[in-house]
């Protein structure tokens, strides 16, 4: 079996590391709230609530972890379902 150089290069470990590393800073999103939009509905905090929170006082969504979508993987449901558009993918 012949593995690709950047596999045998520091070894199978570094190789898959790095493919995954730079599979992840490829795509890579940000999610941003709109607050002039959002209507505080909660939509997205309960499809995603590692990145969205609904703020009780303000009522309007919050982003509690920009780095959250790549390992939630709910982001753009969230946003998707947002009734308002409030929600950005960056
Ligand atoms: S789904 Fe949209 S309108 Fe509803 S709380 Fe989230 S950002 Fe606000």
């Amino acid at each position: 079996m012949t593995l690709p150089d950047e596999f045998v290069k520091f070894g199978v470990c570094y190789g898959v590391f790095e493919k995954v590393k730079s599979i992840g800073e490829e795509g890579k999103m940000t999610p941003v709230v709109d607050e002039e939009k959002c209507i505080g509905c909660g939509s997205c905090a309960d499809i995603c609530p590692a990145v969205f929170l609904l703020n009780e006082e303000n009522e309007k969504a919050e982003v509690i972890d920009e780095d959250g979508c790549d390992i939630a993987g709910c982001c753009e449901a969230a946003a998707e379902n947002c009734p308002v558009e409030a929600i950005t993918l960056e």
